[in-house]
């Protein structure tokens, strides 16, 4: 397999890339995402014989086409098997059905900082290790968090000897489970950082560190954002394993989508490419809701971001949404990197009319604000006695008003523990969820990180400073 960047052809013809320097890399050279030139194709009976098969199993399978020769099968299986064994479930990835609505959960926050992130993260972690270490070399992420990916991105490499972890968080916005996740993780290898701005500043400052490519180069810098394509293809996985489970390839399914950064709906996206029989997908945003708004008009406007209940959902400009624009765009890396440059300078993007019908065709997408937020969080409860969080509330919520078939099951993807969230979930029913016993002392534990102001080159600097006589870095092939 093949990759691509979504803004190839626009600074001269890198030739393709394999898996492996993808992972490492993160973010393309030319500033685009990287994406399979080709998807693979899942045939009905390809997909009809993963029924029944454990969440591993299916990983292996759904993955395999992606990972080519990175891995030889045994180590690819232990390394998948390693990921899913740190989940509280062996069934990894839950799927609850909500009484006989047809609506459904699917539960991916059993991972070890409760949010869907690590199902992807706790793999990637592995697989970078793995590489860096079979390589002798070693790789500094740089990342930046609106709140869960900091936690299972820190949670997945602490402690690895390969890696080097800096992680930039909004300070003040995110909420104090989720910041304690990160900042009481010691690890020497460890740097958390409270950024002055917002999560939309931090990305710009990690981008910014990624976009000087003298400094990309000196300290051999990955992401592991949802830009990263291999988190894109772990989260393609459970969209396989949900959908097998209520009757594909017989039968449609359609998923709800709390979205933030597109990630977690650009992996269904990627599995209905791939063949798996999807009816359509609904897109669920809190207040800043600039994704539902391009898909109810066709065009990008940003605005400013609000805080809301749901943090991790806190984004104006969605990172991974590129990644869909490359298909709207004819897949011309060239036009499309024309238009990005235009929507950083001028605020809007339009996408054409045909483009736009296609999108519309597959997705649908709404909204619901702080108080339908609360509302979505009780009814559920009282309904159908599950306590959800206020992400998965979000989406549930606007997933009852986007039922376009009735007799098709509607799996609403349910992205972090109650507990990761206790004041919204507590304001919503009058009880505080508490946290699994395995995090219990969470509260108590030391906290270490540092203060930034926005600006890049203080970041530099302090990256620079930590890494000083530091070992000598990998070299990245792009
Ligand atoms: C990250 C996150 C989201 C948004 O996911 P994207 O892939 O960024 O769209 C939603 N809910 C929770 C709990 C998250 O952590």
């Amino acid at each position: 397999m093949k990759y691509i960047s979504t803004r190839h052809g626009s600074q001269g013809n890198p030739a393709p890339l394999d898996f492996e320097d993808v992972m490492l890399a993160g973010l393309a050279r030319d500033g685009g995402l990287y994406l399979p030139a080709e998807w693979p194709q899942f045939s009905k009976a390809e997909i009809a014989a993963l029924k029944g098969k454990p969440y591993g199993e299916v990983a292996y399978r759904v993955m395999k086409p992606f990972v080519g020769n990175a891995f030889d099968e045994p180590t690819f299986r232990r390394l998948i098997a390693e990921a899913y064994a740190s989940f509280e479930t062996p069934e990894v990835a839950p799927l609850k059905p909500l009484g006989d609505s047809g609506m459904h959960l699917l539960e991916l926050f059993h991972g070890p900082t409760l949010a869907f992130k690590d199902v992807a993260l706790q793999l990637l972690g592995r697989m970078l290790d793995h590489t860096l270490t079979t390589k002798g070399q070693h790789a500094t992420i740089v990342g930046a968090t609106s709140g869960d990916t900091g936690s299972a991105a820190i949670e997945a490499v602490r402690d690895r000897k390969a890696i080097e972890i800096f992680m930039l968080f909004p300070r003040g916005r995110v909420s104090e489970v989720q910041r304690r996740q990160m900042t009481t993780v010691l690890a020497p290898n460890v740097h958390n950082i409270a950024v002055q701005g917002t999560f939309d500043d931090c990305q710009d400052l990690a981008k910014a560190c990624f976009n000087d490519l003298a400094f990309r180069d000196k300290h051999a810098l990955t992401a592991v954002n949802s830009i990263n394509f291999a988190r894109v293809m772990a989260q393609i996985v459970y969209y396989f394993w949900a959908a097998v489970k209520l009757g594909a390839p017989d039968t449609p399914v359609a998923f709800t989508v709390p979205s933030g950064n597109f990630g977690n709906v650009y992996a269904g996206y990627a599995a209905k490419q791939m063949g798996l029989p999807i009816s359509h997908f609904v897109v669920a945003a809190n207040a800043n809701d600039i994704l539902a708004r391009f898909f109810e008009q066709g065009a990008m406007t940003m605005t400013t971001v609000v805080p809301t209940y749901s943090p991790s959902m806190d984004i104006q400009v969605s990172s991974n949404f590129e990644r869909l624009l490359f298909d709207l765009y004819g897949r011309d890396g060239k036009a499309l990197a024309d238009a990005m440059t235009a929507f950083r300078s001028t605020g809007t993007l339009k996408v054409g009319a045909n483009a736009f019908g296609d999108v519309r065709a597959l997705f649908d997408a709404g909204r619901v604000d702080d108080e339908g937020t609360l509302r979505a969080i009780a009814d559920c409860l009282a309904r159908f006695g599950e306590t959800i969080d206020p992400h998965t509330a979000v989406g549930y919520a606007v997933a009852q008003h986007h039922r376009r078939d009735p007799k098709i099951p509607m799996v609403v993807l349910a992205t972090a523990h109650p507990a990761k969230f206790p004041d919204a979930v507590q304001k919503a029913t009058g009880v505080r969820p508490a946290l699994p016993a395995r995090l219990g002392d969470l509260l108590e534990r030391t906290e270490r990180v540092d203060g930034l102001p926005n600006s890049a080159d203080a970041l530099k600097e302090m990256i620079e400073d930590r890494l000083a006589g530091a070992r000598p870095r990998v070299k990245v092939r792009t």
